[in-house]
């Protein structure tokens, strides 16, 4: 009897009886199964000698797909983890750790023959050719054995009389081991270590073999890229695999540049820009050990790799590590558990690491490594900030002591840096008459003007439309766009500094793959702005740059979610990292309404850590998070009432379970795509008593009758309270 996990949204895993005439598959393998009147595609888990099911109600699987199961012993216990840990049905979990490739079921599938036992011992030479076609490997299709000489109707008669069998078709031969990988070096010579650099490259490198993790604290800028090269060599050296996961690929040319400058090995990159077969691919050089080196984003974590010997995670405190639908996991948490489970080192870097990993850096659960210094020995510059209750008149969203300041820059033939997180044209659409606005009929949010058309696009649901001719308010009013995104500054700039190059980096320039064509184009010398989100803050070298600048901070001051702070905090300390990296020292400046505000004074005055200290302190005192373990239970459904209804409920399935509860509470935008989105919160001191409770809540909350149109998830170590997460799982 095997024990199998479906991807089904039930937490439990499901009995089957192997598949007629097969031997018993592996755990690990993928078992094709059949499921009420359809067919799904199982991981065999375990097998059992006997089932809580009765012998006359146990289905038979229908077949094996694999020859070798593709997750080994640790990988399986790993995903097992990870959905024990996340609330998440293991079957979900697996699916998600496999590439698309892999994780359909056939529908039709096509019949492979192979020969019986009979077939092996027979002897008589009139089926000789049948032996020779048949004799060695997994099975043959009809058609192949007909390109061979076999016959359908010899086929057919060879089966009847029992020397030929169906096989269960192994669809993708998987790769085997191959020798380790050789330390191959590349063009580029290894820096010589600062101090600082060679005392983290030896702690790690120590830990090789063993399970332990790391936190490399440094500032943009101080070598941290260099420490990573250091210990990937290293672990080529031992012949082992290295795994370097990153938040975004678009967002790692650089790093991978410089990878593959200084090895000359095989090296596998895993995205989800990736066509399913590259994925494939990826997946089975890693698997066999041909690729040295894996780097990846989030889903990357769950590559097969046959000689792991390290864990790089860069930019650890980037949320975008954190998986957004389905399994709501950390990529960079379950790096952790890997490299425990694989008993590997794992090292975690960024210049504004997450609170999370300083609060485990100072419960000794991570190693703290800090680079203090930059490599240019350029101490990276103190932001100041622009008092805009002072200097009222903006110009393009730019305050005049700004436009001086970028004015004198870009006169030295250097360049500027202007940061602003909102992409479109302008925030809003605006009637000067009457003060309607465009808002979003299926959300709770205003409608973004963008530059083309239709014009009005919401950022939440993706609705497009045209603007109104005139107002639907008052019918006479003017409509006018209200506040600034990025394309409306662009055109301002223009206006302001004519004759200036002006580089435009989001999301909407940049379509989903463009991004590092984008960021190539940017001249490496010579006046010009740079303008753009989040992508332009985040781990780039611009060497030219010299002014960064922050138009408006204060959207991350006065934001309901309880890590914005945390977020605007890291945000500034990155687009500071983003100025005067090079020959010339660097000048940052921040416009903001409220310059007393701690956030600034602590983050400026004291810099990074101290800044965190404060929050997690704070967080300690206040018993919220990171300093308490949080989750939410969340639901979506057609009206408020049901989502309330039904966490209300399920807060009193959890009253008494030693958990905190808050809730339930509105997500942001409550109402997205049409759909109400609510969640309850838990939060616990420990871990165990708020995993327990979330495991025993999600088994009732299981086995209740879903009202109508209501969809629920767990959502363990949430990234905030934004509506989503819901939708994918039942
Ligand atoms: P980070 O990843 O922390 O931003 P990098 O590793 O990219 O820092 O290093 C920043 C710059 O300093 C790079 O140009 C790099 O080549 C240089 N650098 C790093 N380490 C050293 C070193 N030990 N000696 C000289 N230059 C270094
Ligand atoms: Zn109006
Ligand atoms: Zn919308």
């Amino acid at each position: 009897m095997l024990r199998v996990a479906l991807p089904v949204p039930l937490r439990r895993l499901f009995d089957y009886r192997p598949p007629p005439g097969v031997a018993t598959p592996l755990p690990g393998s993928r078992l094709q199964v059949p499921f009420g009147s359809r067919q799904l595609l199982g991981i065999v888990v375990e097998s059992a000698m006997g089932s809580e099911v009765p012998a006359a109600k146990l289905r038979a699987a229908i077949g094996v797909l694999d020859t070798e199961p593709v997750f080994d012993a640790v990988l399986l216990a790993l995903c097992l983890r990870v959905a024990r840990y996340y609330q998440c049905p293991p079957g979900m979990a697996l699916h998600t750790a496999l590439p698309a490739a892999l994780r359909r079921p056939l529908v039709k599938r096509v019949a492979h023959y192979r020969l019986s036992a009979a077939g092996t011992d027979d002897r008589h030479p009139r089926r000789a050719d049948l032996r020779a076609v048949l004799g060695q490997g997994a099975g043959l299709s009809a058609s192949a054995l007909a390109a061979q000489g076999i016959s359908p109707s010899r086929l057919r008669t060879a089966r009847r009389a029992g020397w030929v069998e169906s096989a269960p078709a192994a669809l993708l031969p998987l790769p085997s081991p191959v020798v380790p990988p050789s330390l191959g070096i590349g063009d580029e010579r290894p820096l010589r270590l600062r101090a600082e650099q060679r005392q983290a490259v030896t702690a790690v490198g120590e830990a090789f073999g063993d399970f332990q993790s790391f936190l490399l604290h440094g500032v943009a800028g101080s070598g941290k890229t260099e420490v990573y090269l250091h210990l990937i060599a290293a672990a080529l050296e031992r012949g082992l695999q290295a795994l370097v996961l990153v938040p975004e690929i678009g967002l790692a040319p650089q790093l991978l540049q410089r990878i593959r400058r200084r090895f000359k090995v095989p090296i596998a990159l895993s995205h989800s820009g990736l066509r399913s077969r590259q994925r494939l691919d990826c997946w089975a050089a890693a698997r066999s050990g041909e690729a040295a080196i894996v780097v990846g984003t989030r889903s990357a974590v769950f590559t097969p790799l046959a000689r792991l010997g390290l864990i790089v995670v860069d930019e650890e405190h980037d949320p975008s590590f954190k998986q957004h639908t389905g399994l709501l996991y950390s990529g960079r948490d379950v790096a952790v558990m890997r490299a425990q489970q694989q008993q590997v080192p794992v090292l975690l870097g960024s210049a504004t690491p997450s609170l999370e990993s300083l609060r485990n850096s100072g419960l000794r659960r991570y190693r703290l490594l800090r680079l203090e210094q930059r490599a240019n020995a350029r101490p990276p510059p103190v932001p100041q900030l622009i008092d805009l209750s002072a200097h009222q008149e903006l110009r393009g969203g730019l305050s005049q002591p700004l436009i001086e300041a970028v004015g004198d820059v870009l006169d030295a033939d250097h360049q500027v840096l202007l940061f602003l997180n909102r992409r479109g044209y302008a925030p809003t659409l605006c009637c000067q008459h009457c003060g309607w606005r465009a808002e979003c009929p299926d959300c709770d949010a205003r409608l973004v003007l963008h530059g083309g058309q239709p014009g009005l696009c919401c950022h939440h649901c993706g609705r497009r439309e045209l603007p109104p001719e005139r107002c639907p308010g008052c019918g006479v009013g003017p409509l006018r766009p209200s506040g600034y995104g990025t394309q409306r500054n662009e055109r301002a700039l223009r206006g302001l500094f004519p004759g200036v190059p002006i580089y435009r980096i989001d999301r909407d320039a940049t379509g989903e793959s463009g991004q590092e064509k984008l960021l190539g184009a940017i001249p490496p010398s010579g006046a010009c702005i740079l303008l753009g989100t989040q992508m332009l803050a985040k781990g780039h070298h611009f060497p030219a740059v010299t002014l960064a600048a922050v138009l408006d901070a204060d959207s991350g001051l006065f934001n309901p979610n309880y890590r914005s702070i945390e977020r605007l905090g890291q945000l500034l300390v990155q687009v500071a990292g983003r100025a005067g990296r090079q020959q010339h020292s660097g000048a940052v400046l921040v416009q903001t309404m409220h310059p007393g505000h701690p956030l600034f004074q602590t983050l400026f005055k004291q810099g990074y850590s101290a800044f965190a200290e404060h929050l997690l302190a704070d967080s300690e005192a206040r018993g919220r998070p990171p300093a308490m373990h949080m989750a939410l239970l969340r639901a979506a459904a057609p009206t408020a009432e049901v989502a309330t209804a039904f966490l209300r409920s399920a807060r009193q399935l959890a009253e008494g379970g030693g958990c905190r509860l808050l809730g339930p509470l509105p997500a942001m935008p409550a109402r997205r795509a049409g759909r109400h989105h609510y969640f309850l919160s838990l939060e616990s001191s420990r871990r165990e008593p708020l995993q327990s409770l979330l495991t025993e809540l999600c088994q009732q909350l299981e086995r209740k009758r879903r009202p109508a149109g209501l969809r629920w998830i767990a959502d363990v170590d949430p990234e905030g309270i934004e509506a989503g997460g819901v939708e994918d799982l039942g």
